[in-house]
């Protein structure tokens, strides 16, 4: 596995998802009891908040198991399952880099 491109590939990542928590965490400031926006659009702005929390609450578990993964990418073991020792297929751990379970094992 080609560890260099790898590494690159979940520094992108985090860079994209920093942009993304500081987008969302600006959406989530409270919302102001304004009497000038109506009391039907203030409802729909708390709907929206509670989606958007909820987004930011994965982006950022995301985030931390990236900047996890970053920590580890040079230990021996990264990369090999834990349950069978087989190596985890690159492709896995570009898509879900907090893999420590092969596809088969993971199922
Ligand atoms: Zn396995």
């Amino acid at each position: 596995m080609d560890k260099a491109k790898f590494i690159v590939a979940v520094k992108a990542e985090i860079e994209k998802l920093e942009h993304t928590i500081i987008m969302y965490k600006n959406m989530t400031n409270p919302i102001a009891p304004d009497n000038a926006i109506g009391r039907v659009s203030r409802m729909d702005a708390i709907n929206n908040k509670s989606v958007i929390d909820a987004a930011l609450r994965e982006a950022e578990q995301r985030y931390k198991k990236l900047v996890l993964v970053l920590e580890k990418v040079n230990d021996a073991g990264f990369g090999i399952c834990r349950n069978c020792k087989q190596p985890i297929p690159e492709g896995r751990l570009m898509i879900r880099p907090e893999s420590v379970l092969c596809v088969r094992c993971a199922f």
